[in-house]
């Protein structure tokens, strides 16, 4: 049985079907988000906005201050960008501060900080020195401890949590060159010794953040295939490798446009041996690891964000009253205002949406798969759009470096590195064009569920009848309701969020209308309608934010005297979310996909090959 149309071609319906063999299948708690793109509006689920218990703030406050104070006295970031490398001094002194036992439980003499704290952590690192909140991220949110501490058996923990919290790193190994994106591509394999006591490990891993300087890495590697359902299927498992075995090799150090400090590199596996009891999770259950792990690893992409956001907002801040060209601070020009009123809603709107995936992720009781995917996706394309603003803003002086400023006795804030920097986390743990497609599969998978046995022709007559009685069952009632007006969003939340959560709640509505409509339309090949898809996922990604947004505006207000004018920020985020969201609303109806994708399927055949003359062209 497919999900999938056969006009996308074999290989490309063998990708997607391998995928999703490999999800999540079961929704065991709630999910806000999933309800929003399905026309229902659980206020509850975050309303009122979540709080740290005093205890779990008392202990990230001080770990920051400790963090802070030693970052400021030891790292410079302009040395780590100049040089390609972070001192061992700094990470020495990182080591020793615990700071890569952040998420170790206590009881194996870790930090045991919750998901808040351990975000914080990142979003402060992240506004000081990026590489430095990278290779941290890296080794704890999606390296070795996060699987283990999901996953591990009592053994491996035992075994590696002690040395994590002796500084030990580590790193996660995924990528190759013909598998980035697409996970089936991969060729790295793990084949049973003889004696079934070892796997030998044979193939190459691209781009692995820390693998130059890790003590273990996570890696996914092919082991031999399973028949299931009559049919022989790819198996991929996670190993952990410790690369003081004979057999690893690094290849190659890999340098980037930003993130200097990071050692990451093109690593090798020539007949390696990994024990059996390294295998995490279970054979052939690799790739579900890795993105279960992720949900939560994500996470640490919107925080990073958001501290990047919020170092822009200061620096323009700054340099939007002192700058004066024509007669006034460049802040008071018409063009500059709007851009630093929008940085500020959009870093407010990032931070609600960061904390509240960060609570929802130490709840425990909430499946935060949509949640956290959206706030990756959402965060990290904003705090691009803002430090490209920043830059703008400082102009001359944005394009500058750090170093050259500071010779020529300026304030040195270095926008150009923040900007080289923060362009990759729309890239990595899942680009934003990926994060469009799990979002989408996920926010469709309870329609999905409910007309599997129609898209199927193995499915009897009986029982496509019975799944038409069912899905009639379900359908017509709650088409209906998603007709019925909202006379109020049911909050105790100030008039002007009030108004706006009214929106989202009718917005929902619409949203879910749009996608069965669209369903109806596309049928199986909805999957591949990435142009109307995209517009769902969006749509629905603003609502989201916009009520993460008016959620913590009510809790600022209420609850943190100074701040009511949170209300502002959130007003301005919401209103131009509405005005983004009636635009993909529109181009849903009326637009000119068809023409785009005919030029773009035409430049693929080189008929526009003519306006690349007149060039220099090197590969
Ligand atoms: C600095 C850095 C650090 C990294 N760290 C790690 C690490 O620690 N571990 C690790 O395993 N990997 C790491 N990576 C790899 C990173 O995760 C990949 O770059 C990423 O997954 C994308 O793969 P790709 O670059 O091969 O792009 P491709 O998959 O080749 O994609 C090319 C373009 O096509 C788009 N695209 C691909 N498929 C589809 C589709 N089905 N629909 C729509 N659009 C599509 C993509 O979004 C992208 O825009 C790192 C990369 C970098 C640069």
């Amino acid at each position: 049985m497919s999900m999938y149309d056969k006009s996308i071609g074999k290989e490309a319906r063998a990708s997607l079907e391998f995928a999703e063999g490999q999800r999540e299948a079961e929704w065991k708690y709630p999910s806000f988000a999933l309800e929003l793109f399905h026309g229902r509006f659980d206020t509850k689920l975050i309303h009122p906005f979540p709080k740290q218990s005093p205890e779990d703030k008392q202990k990230g406050d001080a770990y920051l201050a400790k963090l802070e104070k030693f970052l400021k006295e030891n790292l410079d970031p302009n040395q780590v960008d100049r040089d390609s490398v972070i001192p061992d001094k700094v990470l020495k002194g990182l080591a020793d501060l615990k700071a890569f036992a952040m998420k170790i439980p206590e009881a194996y003499g870790g930090l045991g900080l919750s998901q808040v704290n351990y975000n914080r952590a990142i979003h402060l690192i992240s506004s000081y020195c990026a590489s430095t909140a990278v290779v941290l991220s890296a080794h704890q949110s999606i390296g070795v401890p996060e699987p283990l501490k999901q996953f591990g058996t009592d053994q491996q923990k035992k075994k590696y949590f002690p040395k994590f919290v002796d500084g030990m790193i580590s790193a996660f190994a995924l990528t190759e060159s013909e598998a980035g994106s697409d996970p089936r591509n991969m060729s790295t394999t793990a084949i049973p010794s003889e004696d079934g006591k070892y796997y030998i490990l044979n193939g190459e891993k691209l781009w692995c953040t820390n693998g130059l300087i890790a003590d273990v890495i996570a890696v996914m590697a092919v082991t031999p295939p399973k028949i299931i359902k009559g049919k022989e299927q790819k198996q991929i498992t996670a190993f952990i490798v410790e690369t003081d075995s004979p057999g690893f090799e690094i290849v190659h150090r890999c340098h980037f446009m930003g993130l200097h400090g990071i050692q990451n590199g093109l690593i090798r596996f020539k007949n390696l041996k990994v024990p059996k009891e390294n295998i995490i999770l279970g054979e052939g259950q690799g790739l579900k690891l890795a993105l279960m792990t992720l949900n939560t690893g994500r996470l640490t992409l919107p925080a990073a964000s958001v501290g990047i956001g919020k170092w822009c907002l200061y620096v323009c801040r700054e340099w939007s009253c002192e700058r004066v060209q024509w007669g006034l601070p460049v802040g008071q020009h018409e063009s500059i205002a709007l851009k630093l009123a929008d940085i500020a809603a959009y870093t407010f709107a990032m931070e609600a949406m960061t904390w509240m995936t960060s609570f929802m992720a130490d709840d425990k009781h909430k499946d935060i798969r949509l949640e956290a995917a959206i706030a990756k996706y959402f965060c990290t394309y904003h705090s691009y759009r803002i430090a490209n603003e920043t830059l703008q803003i400082r102009a001359g002086s944005g394009y500058e470096t750090s170093e050259s400023l500071k010779k020529r006795g300026m304030k040195s804030w270095a926008v150009e590195r923040t900007l080289r920097d923060v362009r990759i986390n729309q890239i990595i743990e899942g680009t934003s064009e990926i994060m469009h497609l799990f979002i989408a599969r996920e926010a469709l998978d309870p329609h999905l569920n409910r007309t599997k046995a129609l898209m199927t022709s193995k499915t009897s007559m009986g029982e496509k009848f019975k799944a038409v009685l069912g899905i009639i069952g379900y359908y017509v009632p709650w088409y209906i309701s998603l007709w019925i007006p909202v006379v109020s969003a049911q909050t105790d939340m100030h008039p002007k969020l009030d108004k706006h959560m009214r929106y989202i709640k009718r917005t929902s509505k619409r949203l879910a209308r749009l996608v069965i409509h669209k369903m109806a339309k596309h049928q199986k090949k909805m999957a591949t309608k990435q142009s109307v898809v995209n517009r769902i996922v969006d749509i629905g990604t603003e609502l989201f934010a916009m009520a993460t947004a008016c959620s913590y505006a009510d809790h600022l207000i209420k609850n943190e005297k100074g701040k009511e004018n949170a209300l502002d920020l959130a007003d301005l985020y919401c209103l131009s979310a509405r005005k983004d969201i009636e635009s993909f609303f529109r181009g849903s109806c009326s637009n000119h996909d068809k023409q785009s994708l005919s030029v773009s399927k035409k430049l693929m055949a080189k008929s526009y090959e003519w306006l690349e003359n007149d060039i220099i062209k090197v590969a």
